[in-house]
């Protein structure tokens, strides 16, 4: 590694990782792609392969370090890494498929990275991928893929984090008010599993706008209307209901909150307009640092993401194992259960933060199968 590209990855350079860091460049298109291993010390590495114009080699690293606390939490036998080629991904699809071939191909040799889709990726990538180096996750139920994002897979966890907060009597399910940020993979299926269990869904934005109804907004219509990409502000269903700014979903009224859309979204700035008990983190760092510690010191109860929304890896790891559907939710219960109430319990027996109870949980995961391996002695 270049001291540039350790330079670029920021500060997720430790004893821990990266592993690491490799720049490709197709030369006929221009396009540049990242892959960052961060640690495969359980086994290979997965992690999703973003396809976005803006990515960058600190981004990518920062989403690898996550990937290796969340494998670990999980315990699977896998590692964490990223991947990020800079591109549109809205480009025609004989020019995609021929990029996402051409990045298999470029990381052929680097066996320590099985690739999963991401922002701007799908299944049918990861089919493309399986086909030039046979190695990926996430792929088509036609090639033996479990399709998470369909099935509801993290929205499912993040449902059963909010059984496991409401066991340690941090919230009452039945008749609980849930706002979700972003309706989509994620988003939908937590506000389905949570109004499942006798939750009612009062707010729920998109990138376009937020609906916000006291009274309940009806979850399957919301759904199909949703899936048929349409905005949830133009739902002509939901009679008394509010349309806003989508900023406005954060200050809502409720008992849950599930940030399920971005990076970063509640921050210094906005944290005092948040009005909840619970925030299950569905996106991958949707709060900063400082944020979710003033939202401990008041009171309310911050699920990290790593712990709540590993579901999709779990699935990804099951599938990848050669499991079912079953095997994946019963090992996405039983996980994130298990873990969600260890933070809960500990946090609460400490006054430690949850978020770093979490670290603390997976580093030492972590650092246990990095003393059975040779190589990192
Ligand atoms: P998605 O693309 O299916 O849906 C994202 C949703 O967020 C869309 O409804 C979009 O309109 C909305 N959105 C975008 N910007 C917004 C904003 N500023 N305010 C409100 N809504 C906004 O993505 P997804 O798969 O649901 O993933 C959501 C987040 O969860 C991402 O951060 C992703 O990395 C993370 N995540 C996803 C999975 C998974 O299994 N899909 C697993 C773990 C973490």
């Amino acid at each position: 590694m270049t001291h540039d590209v350790v330079a670029a990855t920021g500060s997720h350079v430790d004893d821990l990782g990266p592993e690491a860091v490799v720049l490709l460049r197709h030369p006929p298109t221009g396009v540049t792609a990242i892959v960052v291993v961060d640690n495969t010390a359980s086994g290979p590495a997965i992690g999703g392969t973003r396809m976005a114009p803006d990515v960058t080699v600190e981004e990518v690293a920062r989403l690898a370090r996550s990937m290796t606390l969340k494998s670990a939490a999980a315990r699977l036998p896998h590692g964490g890494a990223k991947a990020g080629i800079i591109a549109d991904p809205t480009m025609p699809t004989a020019e995609k498929e021929a990029v996402v071939r051409w990045f298999a191909g470029a990381i052929r040799d680097l066996r320590s990275y099985i690739p999963g889709p991401d922002m701007g990726t799908d299944e049918r990538c990861m089919a493309w991928v399986h086909d030039e180096i046979g190695r990926s996750v996430g792929l088509p139920a036609a090639l033996g893929g479990i399709p998470l994002d369909e099935l509801g897979a993290t929205g499912f966890g993040l449902a059963i984090a909010a059984e496991a907060a409401a066991a340690a009597g941090a919230v009452v399910l039945d008749g609980a008010r849930v706002a979700v940020q972003g309706f989509g993979a994620v988003g939908r299926h937590v506000a389905r599993f949570l109004s499942q269990r006798g939750a009612t869904l009062v707010a729920a934005s998109d990138s376009q706008g937020a609906l916000i109804d006291p009274a309940g907004l009806p979850v399957d219509e919301l759904i199909s209307w949703s899936r048929a990409g349409h905005p949830l502000v133009a739902f002509d269903g939901a009679g008394g209901a509010d349309r806003v700014d989508r900023e406005a979903l954060i200050a809502v009224d409720c008992d849950i909150l599930v940030p399920a859309a971005r990076p970063d979204v509640i921050t210094e700035a906005n944290v005092d307009d948040v009005r909840t008990r619970l925030v299950l983190e569905g996106a991958n760092i949707p709060l900063t640092a400082k944020a979710e510690a003033v939202l401990h010191d008041r009171g309310v109860l911050c699920l990290p993401d790593w712990i709540v929304n590993a579901g999709g890896v779990i699935c990804a790891s099951v599938e990848h194992a050669g499991g079912t559907r079953a095997l994946a939710f019963a090992q996405i219960e039983e996980t994130v259960r298990a873990n969600t109430a260890t933070v809960i319990a500990q946090s609460a027996e400490t006054g430690e933060l949850p978020r770093d109870v979490a670290d603390r949980l997976a580093l030492g995961r972590v650092r246990e199968a990095m003393a059975l391996r040779r190589s990192y002695g």
